[in-house]
């Protein structure tokens, strides 16, 4: 059964550890990511973007998919299905088609407006028993087709945005999503302290954690980030799998061409890319 992501982000915020998302595309994406979850009995968070949920044909779709693998695999570790990045309209979508997570992306907004909608949203998430989580400060990156130094969030607008009473907080502290640029000046600790100070006991969430140095991960999370997002290095290392199969001709190889054959080295890299992000972030056994 889904969960909501409030018990276990407290958990790990009090036991300075992080749970991490790992963003899903399709069925071996999930089920990969669920397997390594139950094997290494750490909470997961699978993170659906508004254009994945799309491809994967819609919301209800992923849900059934991810409900029918929690029963069928036998997966006993708490597991999250979050929107990632979500609009004010695909926060209804998902609430509606059974997500038990969703993140409300009102960063664009002019302050007022992030606060009125957020406010809005944490009322009916409180009331259906769901996670919900805001974003200060937009975390730059590929996504708005400008790769530039991340902003950081101001403190002050943490604060009012956390007291609303959403259950984790993004906040921006020099992260970017996808890769990261040569010339990266790193993640703001200062900010990131400050953030923290200000908004207490509520769970931080570090966007875009492909590349970033583990010693950068390690400290992020001694200063209280608890939720951590993958999303590029899984499909990094999936590419790379597949390309090598394909590469040393053994899809032309007896019945190398069978699909199942043809996913399954991206899917084993898949699991070992979750595998090596849940030791670093600490989650094993913390189920
Ligand atoms: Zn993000």
């Amino acid at each position: 059964m889904l969960v909501s992501a409030k018990e276990m982000l407290t958990k790990a915020k009090a036991g300075k550890y992080a749970v991490g998302q790992f963003n899903i595309n399709n069925l071996e994406w999930t089920k990969a990511i669920l397997l390594t979850a139950e094997e290494l009995k750490s909470p997961v968070i699978l993170g659906v973007s508004e254009g994945a949920g799309k491809y994967m044909a819609g919301y209800k779709t992923v849900v059934g998919m991810v409900n029918g693998m929690i029963e069928e695999l036998g997966i006993t570790v708490p597991v999250a299905l979050h929107l990632d990045h979500g609009s004010y309209e695909a926060c209804y979508k998902c609430i509606d088609a059974g997500f038990s997570s969703v993140m409300f992306d009102g960063s664009h907004y002019p302050i007022d407006e992030n606060v009125a909608k957020t406010k809005e949203l944490v009322a009916v998430c409180e009331a259906k028993g769901l996670s919900l989580e805001a974003e200060v400060g937009a975390i730059g990156g590929e996504e708005d087709g400008v790769v530039g130094a991340g902003e950081c969030a101001d403190p002050d607008e943490c604060k009012m945005i956390a007291d609303l009473g959403v259950t984790m907080l993004a906040a921006g502290i020099g992260n970017i999503h996808g890769k990261y640029p040569a010339n990266w000046k790193g993640l703001s600790f200062e900010t990131l302290d400050a953030v923290q100070q200000k908004t207490g006991d509520m769970p931080l969430v570090l966007h875009g954690g492909t590349g970033i140095p583990e010693d950068m991960i390690k400290k992020a999370i001694s200063l209280g980030v608890a939720k951590i997002n993958v999303n590029t290095e899984c499909q990094l290392s999936f590419a790379a799998a597949t390309r090598k199969y394909i590469e040393d001709g053994k899809d032309l190889v007896g019945k190398g061409f069978d699909p199942r054959k043809i996913l399954a080295p991206g899917f084993e890299a898949i699991k070992a890319t979750v595998k090596e992000k849940m030791e670093l972030f600490g989650s094993v056994g913390k189920a």
